[in-house]
């Protein structure tokens, strides 16, 4: 691939519901190894951004390009084949198998159909897996079923899921809603130690968290592209400072 290619890029991204633009005219793009995160008042967009990437639904108008390829007209499930993994907002992980269990799974997803879905892993597969769960942080619970584990620790075995499909772009909706400090830490820490490997989207509200992963924010209001810039930067921009008071 070229260098210097985006790994996700809209262009004129429209969706019209009834009349009403959700999505207004969007032009977004980001680097290979970036990780950005989209903030923006509620009902900004951020939600129908999401689901126009991922091919849960189709654009009024415009483009949505992954790695330089026109996605548009893709089923959900081949863009999730192509490279696109999404964890929404609540965590969906089997509660009665184990933690690597629950990995073993999600990498066999991709792999194909039903007789191979509960198929055992290759040895290389599984030290993969291994490895993936020390990255989560949950080597020493690896063993444990998910049911068992705190609202934290299943929102990081589910990014974990995201991984194990060995997708290029994650797309992480507000993955810090009703964590504790100490959690939203250790999740903020796992989105940048991922980050070092995947481009990694992230949309949320907390500011302190995302301050604390993000080098690029972009502000999306009224279904369209506010202004971008650095955490600072955005927060300080009048125009953002008007359409937060404005709620
Ligand atoms: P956000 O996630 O930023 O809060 P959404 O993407 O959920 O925003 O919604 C953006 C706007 O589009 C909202 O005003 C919402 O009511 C509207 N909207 C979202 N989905 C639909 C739909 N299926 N039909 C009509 N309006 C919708």
């Amino acid at each position: 691939y070229k260098a210097n290619e985006n790994i996700l890029a809209t262009e004129n991204l429209t969706m019209d519901f009834d009349g009403f633009k959700a999505i207004n005219n969007l032009n977004f793009s980001m680097a290979r190894g970036e990780l950005r995160v989209v903030i923006g008042p509620n009902g900004a967009g951020k939600t129908t951004f999401l689901d126009l990437i991922t091919g849960k639904i189709k654009p009024t108008t415009g483009q949505v390009l992954f790695k330089g390829q026109n996605i548009r007209r893709y089923s959900e499930e081949q863009i999730s084949r192509l490279g696109i993994g999404r964890k929404f907002q609540t965590p969906r992980v089997y509660l009665n198998l184990t933690a690597r269990e629950n990995l073993e799974l999600a990498a066999n997803l991709h792999k194909n159909v039903w007789g191979t879905l509960f198929k055992k892993v290759s040895k290389s597969e599984r030290d993969r897996i291994g490895v993936l769960l020390e990255t989560i942080g949950l080597g020493v619970k690896a063993e444990r079923a998910a049911a068992l584990l705190s609202h934290g620790e299943k929102q990081r075995l589910e990014i974990g899921m995201l991984v194990a499909q060995s997708p290029e772009l994650l797309l992480v909706d507000e993955p810090v809603a009703g964590l504790t400090d100490e959690e939203t830490e250790n999740i903020g820490n796992l989105l940048m130690t991922l980050s070092e490997s995947h481009a990694i989207l992230v949309i949320e509200h907390d500011m302190e968290f995302v301050r604390q992963i993000a080098r690029q924010v972009t502000v999306l209001h009224e279904g369209t592209v506010l202004c971008e810039g650095t955490i600072d930067e955005v927060q300080n921009d009048p125009r953002v400072i008007e359409v937060y008071l404005g709620q």
